[in-house]
């Protein structure tokens, strides 16, 4: 059996595999994946804290050269790449492809550190007076992934912690573990000092021992919310730099007025791309006024043209869910929902039958809070219709969310969608867009339980968080300025 390696230290390092990685299309078992014990944690926090004291020294211009070449890299390698990710996530190969080429973009932002990183400089603030400032890294970090996302995410992380100086540690999902040692083989092609990136396999126990470690000065995290929240307080109890993100429920809004053909079609791409394992997958439509009958049968008669299969094989739509356990989970929101008083339009059973973790395409229709079909993070093919009788009543549904993470509204009156962004407590907002990922010159970020912290992820806000300012006020004094004061330093 295959065992997938941490990657320590420049090096490939293999350890006895303790849970399986599956091939989500076959349900067959591909791989064992370690868990390292906590000596050997130890051991690789040395190691990093080793590298740390040359790579936060090191100059820009080296690290910029890294991160152009690491963006080459990926470029050339884009194929095999998204084949890794396919065989152990699940997701069609264009859509792994998607997943890089955004991934791909926060390198580019991180390639512009000298930019980034510039300090600002103030003269003669008072007589004879400057101040400069100017950032620098933090040390060691953790970045823990989620499985949705096996290499964009890690990338979100891992370009602008590089490039702000500091010495990474990502712990990937055990699920989808491979593209990690992928990405750190690129990044030792690309010039990176061994040890400067290094990937540490294992599960809820690694992620505990890291968040503990005094070795460890900041942790950013992916994942599903309750563990959002663990990571975050035990990080920042610890006295740690944190930010963590967490899960999703994203409402996308219909007016009457929107082109119910353009809203169907992005309501079946963003409700059922990946299966609906994303983020910032819509996972209920709202309805406003009498539309819902229409906007139903023309997603309805949309998604039963979608085709369910392996990813590798081509002119999938979706493929299949993560594990076995996932897709039960996922089918007991859809056989629960006509009992808490929701209309099954598509119970998803048409690809139970066969091998791998399938699941076809599900619609429910009338969801509402109070039904767990509604009020949790499906994670899987099941979009939701909800009707509501205006505007108001939209907004009003999604501010009651616990999530705040993305929304979207297809309408084409532009004051309506002036207002929406305005009044919904989302951090991020689509207007006709169903799935509104910044790009990597702004920040990723949600609201409420999708998020905990303050720092948004990659971007501008990515390079602060990865990085702390340090304020110099500088005075050469003559001779003829000598004096004894002992007031409180003023400006005037
Ligand atoms: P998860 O929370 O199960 O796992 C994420 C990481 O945390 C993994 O590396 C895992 O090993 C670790 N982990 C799991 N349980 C833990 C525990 N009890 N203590 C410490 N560490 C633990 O998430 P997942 O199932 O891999 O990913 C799907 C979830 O991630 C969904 O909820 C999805 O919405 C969310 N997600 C959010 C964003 C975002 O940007 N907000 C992006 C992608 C995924």
């Amino acid at each position: 059996m295959n065992t997938i390696p941490h990657y320590v230290n420049g090096s490939l390092v293999f350890q006895e595999g303790a849970s399986p990685v599956f091939n989500p299309a076959t349900g067959e078992v591909i791989a064992t994946v370690p868990a390292p014990s906590a000596s050997y944690v130890d051991e690789v926090l040395t190691i990093a804290r080793e590298a740390a004291l040359t790579w936060s020294s090191s100059t820009l211009s080296q690290r910029t050269g890294i991160l152009f070449a690491l963006r080459q890299l990926i470029v050339a390698h884009t194929d095999e790449l998204a084949e890794i990710i396919t065989r152990e996530h699940g997701k069609t190969l264009p859509d792994a492809k998607g997943e890089i080429a955004r991934g791909l973009e926060n390198v580019e932002y991180a390639c512009g550190l000298t930019e980034h990183l510039k300090g600002g400089f103030s003269s003669q603030v008072a007589d004879g007076v400057d101040v400069h400032s100017f950032r620098e890294s933090l040390g060691v970090v953790a970045a823990i992934t989620p499985f949705n996302f096996p290499i964009m995410v890690p990338l979100w992380m891992t370009a602008n912690a590089l490039a702000t100086g500091n010495v990474v540690i990502l712990k990937p999902s055990e699920r989808d573990p491979s593209a990690s040692v992928f990405l750190a083989e690129l990044l030792t092609k690309a010039g990176l000092p061994a040890g400067v990136f290094n990937v540490l396999q294992g599960n809820a126990d690694t992620v505990n021992q890291l968040l503990n470690h005094p070795d460890i000065d900041a942790v950013s995290f992916v994942g599903s919310t309750p563990v959002a929240q663990h990571v975050y307080e035990t990080a920042t109890r610890n006295g740690k730099r944190a930010q963590a993100l967490g899960g999703a429920k994203n409402h996308m809004v219909v007016l009457p007025d929107a082109d119910l053909n353009v809203a169907a079609d992005a309501a079946i791409n963003a409700g059922y791309g990946a299966a609906g394992e994303r983020c910032m997958a819509i996972s209920v439509v709202v309805a406003v006024g009498d539309i819902a009958d229409e906007l139903i049968a023309k997603i309805t008669e949309r998604l039963d043209r979608l085709k369910v299969g392996p990813g590798d094989e081509a002119g999938m739509d979706f493929g299949p869910v993560i594990t076995l356990q996932h897709r039960d989970r996922v089918l007991s929101y859809v056989q629960g929902a006509a009992a808490e008083g929701a209309v099954v339009v598509r119970d998803g059973s048409s690809e139970l039958g066969r091998p791998g973790f399938f699941i076809g395409p599900c619609l429910l229709d009338r969801v509402a809070p109070g039904m767990k079909a509604y009020d949790d993070e499906i994670f899987g093919p099941v979009l939701g219709v909800a009707r509501v009788a205006d505007f108001a009543e939209a907004v009003a549904l999604i501010n009651a969310n616990p999530y705040g993470n993305g929304t979207a509204i297809f309408t084409r009156d532009g004051n309506a969608a002036r207002l929406f962004s305005r009044q919904v407590s989302v951090g991020m907002i689509g207007i006709n867009v169903p799935i509104p990922v910044p790009v990597s010159s702004y920040s990723f970020g949600g609201w409420k339980s999708s998020m905990f912290g303050h720092a948004h992820m990659y971007g501008p806000e990515g390079m602060s968080f990865f990085s702390r300012a340090k304020v110099v006020t500088s005075r050469w004094p003559q001779a003829s300025d000598s004096q004894i004061d002992l007031g409180f330093p003023r400006t005037r």
